[in-house]
């Protein structure tokens, strides 16, 4: 049956939702309260790493949070204004990192990621957005034997879960990306991923064709959400609008939708930074290579190289800081020495994040008619086209493609 569905969010979630709620003839409108793509989907390093299966709470990790806060150019730090609210969270993401725990989030991880591609191409196929995606590789690469060997509870759980990967040498790593310094000796290669050459216009063009199929986008920010017993009100800054369904897809700024309706879901943000290079670099790479090292990202995009890196624990409120991200130039420019390190803007998202790694997916525990769809963490563009079938396939009623409690928003 066909019902008038309200997306919350125009990221990679809400979009991904849109588009497959109306594949199955629902009405949808999609509701953001800037123009579609202005989170996290906005910026991110583009990569979708097909079977991710990796969680970010993995065992030892409490030590390297508690060692990276106090130094000063770390990948990771906490604003000290923030330590007390995400203290809590920090003590359920240590939790999370025992080595049980850490093993089962990483399978049901595998559980969304390892369709991550074959979704996507299904998205895309026969659409102009093919153009923004392509076959890729995901390296990751490392100078010292010691920060390779340090992979190696990582390489169990991929093993583990049948995630498969090969691990390169120096000049297999160099025939892949002759552009990089000679210096990597060991690699990690995960082959079967695609790379989206502009995040923003994939996800703009997403929106697009949804209103090309007839679907509508309104700029409207969801102040309130009020179940009944077979509608929803929505309202927020222009009036009130109803729905027979809400799909909660506003990223890092769902928690407090979801509290309306009695969910208390642990969501917080892990704020995230890229510079975007000089647009003649663009050509350097021929697909996204993590610094293993020193944790950042260069993705070769559309418009040039971009840098992205940094988790940092500051809620959603405070300025950005690019000093961190900046102080990797001279790392970027040692791993790529023709990078032109001139930077033509620079950036702050808020990855949406649960301490166990994992998405919540699943409807309100007090309304059949609100679904949530968000905590994608790092891995939202690698999700987002399952997780739009996902959310189809829940609102039909159909039997998903994998048990969804894991997922389920009363988890915590
Ligand atoms: C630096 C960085 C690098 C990353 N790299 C990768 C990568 O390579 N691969 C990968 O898979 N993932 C990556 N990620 C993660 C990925 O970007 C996110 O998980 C994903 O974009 C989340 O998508 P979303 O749609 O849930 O949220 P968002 O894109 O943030 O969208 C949420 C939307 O909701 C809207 N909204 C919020 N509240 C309201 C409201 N009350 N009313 C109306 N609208 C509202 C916001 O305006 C926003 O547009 C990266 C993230 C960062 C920060």
């Amino acid at each position: 049956m066909s019902s008038k569905i309200i997306v919350i969010g125009a990221g990679v979630i809400g979009a991904a939702s849109a588009l497959s709620l109306q594949a199955d003839g629902h009405h949808v409108t999609l509701l953001d309260r800037e123009a579609p793509c202005a989170g996290a989907s906005f910026g991110n390093a583009g990569a979708i790493v097909n079977g991710s299966c990796v969680p970010t709470a993995m065992p030892g990790i409490i030590f390297d949070v508690m060692r990276m806060a106090v130094q000063p150019l770390s990948p990771l730090s906490i604003r000290p204004e923030y330590f007390h609210r995400i203290l809590p969270w920090l003590l359920r993401f240590s939790w999370q990192s025992r080595p049980a725990a850490a093993s089962k989030n990483a399978s049901h991880l595998r559980a969304l990621t390892k369709h991550a591609v074959d979704y996507w191409r299904q998205l895309v196929d026969e659409t102009a957005l093919t153009a923004f995606v392509e076959e890729a590789g995901w390296l990751k690469v490392y100078e010292e034997e010691a920060s390779f060997a340090a992979t190696a509870k990582a390489r169990k759980l991929m093993d583990e879960t049948g995630t498969s990967y090969e691990v390169l040498g120096r000049s297999e790593i160099n025939d892949f990306e002759p552009n990089l310094a000679p210096i990597f000796n060991f690699g990690l290669y995960q082959k079967d991923c695609l790379r989206i050459v502009n995040p923003h216009k994939l996800v703009k063009g997403m929106v697009d064709l949804m209103l090309s199929r007839g679907g509508r986008f309104r700029q409207f920010e969801v102040d309130r959400l009020q179940p009944e017993a077979n509608k929803v009100n929505l309202s927020g800054s222009a009036g009130t609008i109803t729905a027979d369904k809400v799909i909660v897809a506003a990223g890092a700024w769902s928690r407090s939708l979801a509290e309306q309706l009695g969910d208390n879901v642990p969501l917080d943000t892990e704020r995230g930074y890229h510079l975007m290079l000089s647009e003649s670099t663009r050509d350097l790479l021929n697909a996204p290579v993590v610094n293993g090292e020193s944790s950042f990202v260069l993705s070769p995009m559309d418009t040039g190289i971009r840098l992205s890196s940094q988790i940092e624990f500051g809620g959603l409120l405070a300025a950005p800081d690019y000093s961190r991200v900046r102080s990797l130039l001279p790392l970027a420019k040692r791993m790529l020495p023709t990078l032109d390190t001139h930077e033509q803007s620079a950036w702050m998202g808020f990855r949406p994040s649960l301490p166990d790694s994992l998405p919540v997916l699943g409807f309100s525990t007090n309304s059949e008619n609100v679904l949530y769809a968000f905590g994608h963490q790092h891995l939202g563009m690698t999700m987002g086209a399952v997780t739009g079938k996902l959310v189809s396939d829940l609102i039909a009623g159909r039997d998903p493609i994998t048990d969804m409690m894991p997922f389920r928003p009363s988890r915590f």
